[in-house]
């Protein structure tokens, strides 16, 4: 290029900085101050780059000590996008400019998340993938496409070693956390190997499954016997884990039918082991002298973080909480960890059509990430956020810059100044920034997530007028009427740092996930070396 066309190339370019600048500096420029120095998008966009320079990473295979995946149950690009913004928000600024503690990791792919017999997936085919490396069919946790889902007979051969196994022969420790029960599909799939999995407890299996063998989740998570055993195990689902006729400290009843109390069991197999059921007794482990911990805070679910009490029986601990908890019980073994976490009702809040708590719960996951990025080094520990899958949730419209992600669009002017009064559509009606592709679609509840379900399904336009749409009951309208919202099936992020996570880029199959972690963490290598 010659010298002169550079020149007005360059000014092009800062003169479409200068416009894409909120309107401060409008007169730089002009006075012959250098943009490359004044204007705050160009400086830095600069120094994203020189920080990105500056990364060194370990490309060496086994140099990760420690696995940390965190998995966002539904987060799809879009629900990064609006809670970062939410995020912002309720910090008192625009909210676009705003990041999420993993969008700051420095690498960056994105996964494909079909699962072997469908193109938008569900969380048991999707696990599978990220922790046995094998891409599986809807519904099956842990076990190849070779099974036939709901048919134990057709499990014979078919079982696939997850990363948790294999860090646990490798003399690792590993653990387990999530928001949803311990038992559903995404945890399960890191310990347990079902063709069916709504298998949770010994109340759900068929005849046939019981004829031919197969054993609950719940049960297999307390006869797991690679290693030491799994030594952190956190969320709810505590009534796959008790008798029917217990009673749990929340009143709720246990599942089970063959008697057994799984959480005495815990303590009884394991040394310097606890169990605990709510926040209280919760922050009360002590971490130095604890090795295996099973925390189960809910008869079903845990809270949504948006409703999650903190005291009493009822009493809940955080998902940052419990990610600290976990890393300094698991930071204990030279050998190092593999630790998974999910944030899992990021996908239920998303199901019943309220993006609300969905996005609390996206947040929470970020206050989770940060806390794992503050307790461990990049040096040596590889860390992956992900989601299993997205969901049919929008931002659309155009609103102004700083509107509020959950209210109505309002646009602005000709001139580019926001408008004061709302966007409307067609028929005159204003309409919300975010919203669903399908589900039970509009209600204004007081307050409630999954009370959604006992209310009639609505789908399509309704008078938002005077609805507070910001309301955390505010439930999204949606165009296709169906029980329940559902997945989506484009593709999601990966974010990483640490040893390893150079192996993240591009777009790749699910599966590549678990190949990163074991590349950087040599797992299968350790483990057959321990056998
Ligand atoms: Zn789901």
């Amino acid at each position: 290029m010659n010298k002169k066309l550079l020149v007005l190339s360059m000014a092009a370019t800062l003169g479409l900085a200068a416009c894409g600048n909120d309107g401060d500096n409008g007169s730089n420029g002009s006075d012959g101050k250098d943009w490359t120095a004044v204007n705050q998008w160009y400086v830095d966009g600069q120094k994203r780059v020189t920080q990105a320079a500056d990364i060194s990473i370990n490309n060496q295979a086994g140099a990760a000590k420690n696995i940390i995946l965190f998995v966002g149950d539904g987060m799809g690009v879009s629900t990064v996008t609006a809670a970062r913004i939410l995020d912002g928000q309720l910090k008192g600024n625009t909210g676009e400019e705003n990041s999420l503690s993993f969008e700051t990791l420095p690498h960056l792919g994105l996964a494909k998340t079909y699962n072997v017999n469908g193109q938008t997936p569900d969380s048991a085919g999707t696990m599978t993938a990220m922790v046995t490396g094998v891409k599986t069919d809807v519904g099956v946790l842990s076990q190849a496409e070779g099974v036939t889902r709901g048919n134990c007979a057709s499990t014979q051969g078919q079982d696939l070693m997850t990363s948790i196994e294999l860090a646990s022969i490798a003399g690792m420790s590993t653990g387990v956390i999530s928001t949803a029960r311990v038992t559903h599909a995404t945890p399960a799939a890191a310990y347990a190997h079902s063709p069916e999995r709504d298998w949770e407890s010994d109340a759900d299996l068929t005849a046939e499954a019981v004829t031919n063998g197969c054993k609950d989740i719940a049960a297999q998570l307390l006869d797991y016997s690679y290693g030491s055993g799994i030594n952190v195990v956190m969320g709810g689902g505590r009534r796959a884990f008790i008798p029917n006729t217990m009673t749990d400290p929340e009143g709720k009843n246990g599942k089970r039918l063959d008697g057994r109390d799984l959480t005495s069991e815990w303590t009884a197999k394991y040394t310097n082991s606890a169990y605990v059921a709510d926040r209280d007794s919760f922050l009360a482990l002590d971490p130095t002298t604890t090795d295996h911990a099973l925390g189960l805070f809910n008869s079903s679910h845990m809270e949504y973080d948006y409703d999650r009490i903190t005291d009493g029986a009822a009493g809940e601990p955080s998902l940052a909480e419990m990610t600290a908890k976990s890393i300094d019980i698991l930071k204990k073994n030279d050998k190092g960890f593999v630790l998974i976490i999910e944030a899992g009702r990021i996908d239920h809040a998303h199901h019943a059509g309220n993006a609300a708590r969905a996005l609390h719960d996206t947040i929470a996951l970020s206050e989770a990430v940060r806390v794992a990025m503050e307790k461990t080094s990049t040096k040596d520990t590889l860390l992956m956020v992900t989601a299993d899958h997205s969901h049919v949730f929008t931002i659309a419209g155009y609103p102004t810059r700083g509107n509020p992600i959950l209210g109505l669009v309002k646009g602005n002017d000709s001139s580019g100044i926001s408008a004061v009064t709302n966007s409307t559509d067609a028929n005159g009606m204003p309409y919300t920034t975010v919203g669903y592709t399908n589900g039970r679609g509009y209600a204004a509840l007081d307050n409630g997530g999954d009370e959604r379900y006992g209310l009639p399904i609505a789908a399509g336009r309704f008078d938002l007028n005077y609805v507070d749409t910001q309301s955390a009951g505010f439930h999204q309208e949606a165009l296709v009427p169906l029980e329940s919202e559902t997945h989506a099936g484009e593709d999601v992020g990966i974010f990483a740092s640490g040893p390893g996570a150079h192996l993240v880029q591009g777009t790749v199959e699910q599966n590549h996930i678990f190949h990163v972690i074991n590349h950087a963490a040599n797992l299968v290598i350790k483990a057959e070396a321990a056998l």
